[in-house]
C-alpha cells in the first residue's frame, strides 16, 4: 500500500489557488467560497495554513457579505446559506470570527427557518435537510443556537427518516449518504441522536462499501472518495464505524491520489480536484485519529509529523462531532 503524498497535495492546493484563469477556477467561480473552504481546510489538516495570507482571505470573505447578513459564493453573487456556512467556517479556521457581526449573520439564518422547522437555502425557498444541518452547524459555531426553534428543526429532520434507516432531502426523499451525514450531524449537534435507529442506519451505511474498499452514496452507484467522508463520519457519530473495513477504505483513498502532481480524485485514475482532495485528506485524517494504530502502518512517521502538526486540534471523541467544536471546521456541504 502507498503513502499519503501530503506535500504534493499542499503544492496542488496552492497551485489551484494561483491559477485564477484555469478551467477549474472558471467553473468554480460561483462557488468560490466553498472552494476556499475546501482548499484552506486541506492546508490546515496538512499543517500548512500559514502559507496563505490571512488578511487577503478575510477581506475577500467580507467583500462577499450582503447587507442582510448572508454571504455569496463570490463577490457580487447572491447570498445563500451554503456559502454563509463556508464563510463562517473559514473565519473560524483562522480564529477570525470576531470580524463579523454574529447577530447579523444569525438573523439571516433565523429568517430562513420555515413554520414546519425546515430551512430554505435562500429567499427563493428551496428546502433541503442540507440547509437544516448548515443552519444548526453555523449557529453552533456562532454560539447562537438558541435563536432558532431547535425542537422543530429536529422534528423536521426526523420526518425525513426512511424505513431503511436513512434520510432524504425532504420527507419521502430517497436515502442518500450525503443527506444522512447532514441529518445525523444536525441531530448530533442538537443532542438528539437518541432519535436515530443506529443499527438500522448502520447497516445501510456499511452496505455502501464496495469490493474496491471505496464507499458509494446509494445502492448500485460507483464508489467515490467524498463518500469516505459522508459515510465514515456518519458511522462514527452512531458508533458503528467498526462495521466497515478501514484497511480497504484507506487503500481506496490512497489509490485515488495523483502521486506525481498531488490532488485526489473521486475514484482511481480520474482527474483530481479540490473538493475530492479535501474529502480524501479529511477522511484519512479522521481514520488516523480514530484508528491511529492501524493507520500508523500506512503512512510513515515523517509524513505523520508533517500532516498532524497540531494533533490536539483534532483529537476526537469516538462517537460524536456535536460536542467537539474543532470538528465543525471539517464539514462542508456540497454533494456529488
Ligand atoms: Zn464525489
Amino acid at each position: 500500500m502507498g503513502d499519503l503524498v501530503a506535500e504534493k497535495h499542499v503544492q496542488y492546493i496552492l497551485s489551484v489557488q494561483k491559477k485564477k484563469d484555469s478551467f477549474e477556477s472558471v467553473v468554480m467561480e460561483h462557488l468560490r467560497m466553498n472552494g476556499a473552504y475546501w482548499g484552506l481546510t486541506t492546508l490546515h489538516l496538512l499543517g500548512k495554513l500559514d502559507t496563505v495570507d490571512v488578511h487577503e482571505v478575510v477581506s475577500w470573505i467580507m467583500s462577499c457579505q450582503h447587507d442582510e447578513g448572508g454571504f455569496g459564493g463570490n463577490v457580487g453573487h447572491d447570498p445563500h446559506i451554503l456559502y454563509t456556512l463556508s464563510a463562517v467556517q473559514v473565519l473560524a479556521l483562522f480564529n477570525k470570527l470576531d470580524v463579523i457581526d454574529a447577530d447579523k449573520v444569525t438573523n439571516y439564518i433565523v429568517g430562513l427557518q420555515n413554520e414546519d422547522g425546515s430551512f430554505s437555502g435562500d429567499i427563493w425557498g428551496e428546502v433541503d435537510t442540507r440547509f437544516s444541518y448548515i443552519a444548526i452547524c453555523c449557529l453552533s459555531l456562532l454560539h447562537r443556537l438558541d435563536r432558532i426553534n431547535v425542537d422543530k428543526a429536529v422534528k423536521y429532520i426526523i420526518s425525513c427518516q426512511n424505513m431503511d434507516g436513512g434520510f432524504g432531502c425532504t420527507p419521502g426523499g430517497e436515502s442518500h449518504a450525503g443527506q444522512i451525514f447532514c441529518c445525523v450531524g444536525a441531530l448530533a449537534i442538537a443532542g438528539s441522536l437518541d432519535l436515530v435507529d443506529k443499527d438500522l442506519l448502520g447497516w445501510w451505511l456499511c452496505e455502501r462499501q464496495v469490493k474496491s474498499g471505496g464507499l458509494n452514496g446509494r445502492p448500485e452507484k460507483l464508489p467515490d472518495v467524498c463518500y469516505s467522508w459522508w459515510v465514515l463520519s456518519s458511522l462514527i457519530m452512531i458508533d458503528r464505524v467498526h462495521w466497515i473495513s478501514k484497511e480497504k477504505l484507506i487503500k481506496f483513498i490512497l489509490d485515488c491520489q495523483d502521486t506525481d502532481n498531488g490532488g485526489i480524485s473521486d475514484r482511481p485514475d480520474d482527474a483530481v480536484d479540490v473538493f475530492h482532495t479535501y474529502f480524501g485528506v479529511a477522511g484519512n485524517v479522521f481514520l488516523f485519529f480514530v484508528f491511529s494504530t492501524l493507520f500508523g502502518h500506512v503512512i510513515s512517521k515523517d509524513t505523520q509529523k508533517g500532516i498532524f502538526k497540531k494533533p490536539s486540534d483534532f483529537l476526537l471523541p469516538t462517537s460524536c462531532f456535536g460536542s467537539c467544536h474543532k470538528i465543525d471546521h471539517l464539514i462542508s456541504l456540497c454533494l456529488c
